[in-house]
């Protein structure tokens, strides 16, 4: 079954792996004329990193990213109100990893070159549109480099081009632009000691645009140096349309220090922080409102294409591995591939739908917010059940993770 690709980052890429993996030949189309490690840190979840390893990515993957132990929630002066273990100290069979989203791409177009061929990646490919045809499926896209229309034919198509999609934009026309909410995060990283003890991802302040994170990317004993930080601080801005977009723009270090002096964290420096920073880019908190459906005949979609979300509770790149993982799956079950696309949204678009609405409701930093509201720390069984609450919407606690069975499947013939 040849299956067309659209996009290769995270979730494009791990679609080819996976594809590939069950005896599919995916060909990956990207609009980047060159793909490049952009982009700071990502955190994997342990059910990502179960995917991964079941791909056989799991040493590679120690090799690029830092395993997390610890979750710490704190408030706008930096006290805790609440912590606990990640990913396998909190029992978990597969660890959780930060690690730089860039190297992560990498790592996986090396696999996808590797496993499937040179050629499994199309660079400078831009999807135009699709058409159905009798038994297949027509993508156009545009040669970036003669400027030239290809029609490439193929019996599933996967729109993996993240929360701009033009495919989805083609299956829901008049979605119109994501969805803001006023908030920009301004990404970095930078050369600093571990906090906290180390191995933390530390959340501070929690609300929406007054939010502090930071996590380690790389540890120091790797290169003998200051660990790899990876932070994010969180702004409002005016509404769009309000003001000028500042969407994507580097943050010059003097704009970043004079926001960074109405916070006061008694565990970090965030002036050394940021201006050991090696660049600082503004991003906004965008999402898209939940789709009624991403499965159209011969064509479906994966990951930030199907359910862009706000970074809360480390599942947007995560989920989107578990969709590749599904999906070559519930096409290796069929022989009818209209039916396994079928199958593949039914088994994911509710449960991403859901978690889509939780992060505009916070997700689990929600316990920030209610230790603000009261005052004063949560009691441990409240904080729990939100906690507890999100992973098992995420289909991620530690029962459900260790003793699923595996999305792996028997090579199908070809
Ligand atoms: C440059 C970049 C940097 C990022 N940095 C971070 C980060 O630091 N931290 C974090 O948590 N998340 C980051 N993200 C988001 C994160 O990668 C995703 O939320 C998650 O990994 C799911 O990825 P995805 O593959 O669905 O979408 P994306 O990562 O957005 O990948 C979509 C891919 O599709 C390609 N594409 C888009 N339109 C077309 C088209 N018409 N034709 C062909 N190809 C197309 C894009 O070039 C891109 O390579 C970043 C995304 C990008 C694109």
């Amino acid at each position: 079954m040849k299956i067309v690709v659209v996009g290769g980052g995270v979730a494009g890429l791990v679609t080819a792996l996976s594809l590939h993996a069950a005896g599919m030949t995916p060909v990956v189309h990207e609009s980047a004329r060159e793909l490049q490690a952009l982009g700071v840190g990502i955190n994997l979840l342990p059910h990502a990193v179960r995917e991964l390893a079941e791909l056989g990515l799991g040493d590679a993957l120690d090799g690029i990213g830092l395993p997390p132990e610890r979750l710490v929630y704190c408030d706008r002066r930096g006290r805790r109100i609440w912590e606990e273990p990640l990913g396998l100290t909190a029992g978990y069979r597969w660890p959780q990893y930060s690690v730089h989203r860039g190297k992560l791409q990498m790592m996986l177009l090396d696999a996808v070159r590797t496993r499937i061929g040179p050629d499994a990646v199309r660079t400078g490919m831009a999807f135009e549109r699709f058409e159905h045809q009798e038994t297949g499926v027509a993508a156009h896209f545009v040669d970036r480099r003669t400027g030239e229309p290809v029609v490439v034919e193929a019996d599933v198509l996967v729109g993996a081009d993240g929360i701009d999609s033009r495919l989805r934009a083609q299956l829901h026309p008049g979605e119109g632009a994501p969805r803001g909410n006023g908030v920009h995060m301004w990404r970095g990283m930078s050369r600093y000691p571990h906090i906290l003890g180390g191995r933390a991802i530390v959340v501070a302040g929690g609300r929406p645009g007054g939010k502090f994170v930071a996590y380690p990317v790389e540890d120091p004993a790797v290169d003998g140096g200051p660990a790899l930080m990876n932070w994010v601080l969180e702004i409002r801005r005016p509404e769009p349309g309000e003001g000028p977009d500042r969407s994507h723009r580097p943050v010059p270090t003097d704009e970043a220090l004079a926001e960074a002096s109405g916070w006061n964290l008694p565990w970090i420096d965030l002036p050394e922080l940021i201006r050991n920073s090696t660049g600082i880019y503004e991003y906004p908190m965008v999402d898209r409102d939940p789709l009624p459906r991403w499965s159209f005949g011969r064509v479906t979609l994966v990951g930030d294409a199907a359910h862009p979300m706000y970074p809360m509770g480390m599942n947007g790149g995560s989920q989107s591995i578990v969709d590749a993982r599904v999906l070559a799956w519930a096409l290796a079950q069929h022989d009818d591939p209209v039916r396994a696309l079928e199958w593949y949204e039914n088994l994911r678009r509710e449960p991403l739908n859901q978690l889509v609405l939780a992060n505009r409701e916070l997700g689990p930093e929600k316990i920030i917010a209610m230790a603000e509201e009261s005052g004063g720390p949560v009691p441990a069984e409240h904080a729990t059940a939100v906690s507890q609450g999100y992973k098992q919407l995420a289909g991620c606690t530690t029962a459900v993770l260790n003793s699923r069975d595996s999305w792996s499947v028997s090579p199908v013939s070809p």
